[in-house]
């Protein structure tokens, strides 16, 4: 039978940290009232946090994630927490909950998503950003794939970002556009076990503490799927639409339902779906073959009421390029491939500025 026991639940305790303290709320010593309660097969666990009571209604999102981490360990059978009044601190001003980061500078921020990952989000959102920038924009592309970041990989940045007077962080430049990811930053692997409030901290950092300067556009590829965070981080950043990428089987498509349900439901405009890996090019003859199910996510597209943006070939240069850092709208421009972006990205800027 799983031993419980406070340090088991404090230990789980840790990863949640507290947005404006920067540091989780057991070092905070914010956790109260810690009760374990047996019972055969595991224990039920109540504590409550202690928050400023103005913020209040702003840090429930830290109570359901305290609550989570908790009911993850095993042999939990139940777990409460509440919130409770901590004696504010006077330098604290309140401010609103789930308040939207600002960027001065930045025209349109919109988002590369998918339903589920695999399906070249991150492919797309490269290739998407540098064929904007060869149209004559000015672009910057935001890694907010936290749990898997592949844009070092895929841009082939290397070293660490420098920072400048004001102590922010000078984005990559490459291909044209200013790129930053989280994998500039930490290693890949120890992003992978980050958690709610942090990933929320970090993403929040990666747009205020980058000195993005003046931008036409900021792509930023979202983590795939349609989570907790998907939906935070689609009501925290303004965004003025979302790119959705799916593939055209049909299991893919139902995760593409879900993802342009999610923007929906927090009132960011759908841009279109990109069918990706939508048909076979032959790299000996360039002759097109049809996958079992092309042309699904035009139906869908239909279906949805939204547009279909373009369709990329399942296609080996397009996989080689993206693999070796080195993306086929930047370095083989005349391609078709190549062109197939820059109508897709020609297409996803009519429709922002028409929105202006
Ligand atoms: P995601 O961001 O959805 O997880 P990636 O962009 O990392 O997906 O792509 C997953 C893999 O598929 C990569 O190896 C990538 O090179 C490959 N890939 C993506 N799009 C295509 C395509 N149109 N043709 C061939 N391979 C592709």
């Amino acid at each position: 039978m799983p031993i419980i026991n406070e340090n088991t639940v404090l230990n789980a305790l840790r990863t949640v940290t507290m947005p404006e303290e920067g540091a989780d709320i057991v070092a905070l010593n914010r956790v109260v009232g810690l009760t374990l309660r047996a019972e055969a097969g595991g224990a039920h666990v109540r504590f409550a946090i202690e928050v400023d009571p103005r913020q209040g209604a702003a840090l429930e999102p830290l109570r359901e994630e305290a609550e989570r981490v908790v009911g993850l360990i095993d042999g939990v059978l139940s777990v409460a927490a509440v919130l409770t009044a901590h004696r504010p601190a006077p330098t604290i001003q309140p401010r609103q909950a789930a308040a939207k980061i600002t960027l001065d500078g930045v025209r349109h921020i919109i988002a590369v998503a998918s339903g589920k990952g695999g399906v070249g989000k991150s492919t797309t959102a490269v290739n998407l950003a540098v064929a904007m920038a060869a149209n004559g924009l000015k672009v910057g592309l935001l890694d907010a794939d936290i749990y898997g970041p592949s844009i070092p990989r895929l841009m082939g940045l290397r070293g660490k970002p420098e920072l400048n007077d004001d102590k922010k962080m000078v984005p990559m430049e490459r291909y044209g556009i200013r790129a930053m990811s989280i994998g500039c930053l930490v290693d890949e692997n120890a992003s992978m076990v980050w958690r709610g409030p942090m990933v929320q901290s970090a993403l929040v950092q990666l747009l205020r503490d980058v000195a993005w300067g003046e931008l036409d556009v900021l792509v930023v590829d979202m983590p795939p799927g349609t989570g907790d965070v998907q939906l935070t981080m689609a009501q925290k950043v303004p965004l003025a639409g979302a790119v959705i990428v799916s593939t055209p089987q049909d299991i893919a498509l139902i995760d593409a339902r879900r993802g342009v349900g999610m923007f929906r439901k927090v009132d960011v405009p759908i841009l279109g779906i990109v069918e990706n890996m939508s048909y076979f090019l032959c790299p000996h003859c360039g002759e097109r073959s049809n996958i079992f199910s092309h042309g699904g996510a035009a139906a869908e597209a239909l279906k949805l009421g939204v547009p279909l943006l373009g369709e990329i070939p399942l296609d080996l240069a397009v996989r080689e390029t993206s693999d070796a850092g080195t993306p086929i709208a930047a370095t083989q421009p005349d391609s078709p491939q190549a062109q197939n972006y820059r109508a897709i990205a020609a297409q996803v800027w009519a429709t922002l500025e028409r929105r202006d």
